[in-house]
């Protein structure tokens, strides 16, 4: 199912669709761009970010230029902490703070897929983060053989973990844990111990949409009912929203 199609099944998530495409063609763009010039140099890989993000997201190079040298300057490296871009002190207007802060993070998502190497295969199971970026988790898939495999949003490395157990607490007690179906048969598992969540869903999931962080994004509804039960999300999903409304 391609994007305009599933826009026209669920009009309500247009806005965010178009932006995960467009998040996913500068990925793809940046990741291909770096397979070609084979240079890990930071300068390299800043502009080829820019430049991608200027074209794919129709904005003039020569307007955002100038975060290149405040990258540079920041004395921070994207390419061995790529959420240091999140917090780049810029003077800006009031007005414009939450532009700046979602571009932000569109820009830091390539680095993050930077990190991640082809092939790697560590799990989730001693910290319940991501074993390549650190980040917290959101969102698993549960295999057929009835396996779940934690996916992260940020460098999009999948991991084996635990079927019972919070990643956040590792609460493993099932009497403090609730589940909630949506319906698609996409779940939202309940830690009582420490109100965290994580959405899962199974391979035929994945096989009808192809793409996890897809998944996470048509399941935005889910999002909203638990978080207004009260539970957290801790990591955002490919389009930076964490606390969605
Ligand atoms: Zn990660
Ligand atoms: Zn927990």
């Amino acid at each position: 199912m391609n994007i305009e199609e599933l826009i026209k099944e669920k009009p309500h998530l247009k806005n965010p669709l178009e932006l995960y495409e467009k998040i996913k063609r500068l990925n793809e763009y940046c990741k291909h761009e770096k397979d070609r010039i084979k240079l890990d140099n930071k300068t390299a890989l800043i502009d080829i970010v820019l430049k991608g993000f200027s074209n794919i997201f129709d904005i003039p190079y020569e307007s955002i230029s100038f975060l290149k040298d405040e990258i540079l300057k920041s004395g921070k490296d994207p390419l061995r902490e790529p959420s240091s871009l999140w917090t780049l002190p810029i003077q800006i207007e009031e007005l414009f703070q939450e532009e700046l802060k979602r571009m932000l993070f569109i820009l830091s998502k390539p680095f993050f897929v930077f990190l991640r190497k082809e092939g790697m295969q560590a799990s989730f199971m001693d910290t319940g983060k991501c074993p390549v970026c650190e980040t917290d988790s959101s969102l698993a898939m549960i295999t057929e053989n009835n396996e779940k495999i934690i996916i992260c949003p940020l460098c999009e490395h999948g991991g084996s973990f635990y079927r019972i157990c919070c990643p956040y607490c590792f609460n493993r007690d099932s009497s403090k844990m609730e589940i909630f179906l949506d319906d698609e048969e996409i779940r939202a598992d309940y830690c009582l111990e420490c109100n965290t969540y994580i959405k899962s869903f199974r391979e035929n999931h994945f096989l009808k949409y192809k793409d996890p962080f897809l998944i996470d994004l048509i399941s935005l509804p889910l999002d909203i009912i638990t978080q207004k039960r009260g539970y957290i999300r801790r990591s955002p999903n490919i389009i930076g929203l964490k606390i969605i409304e």
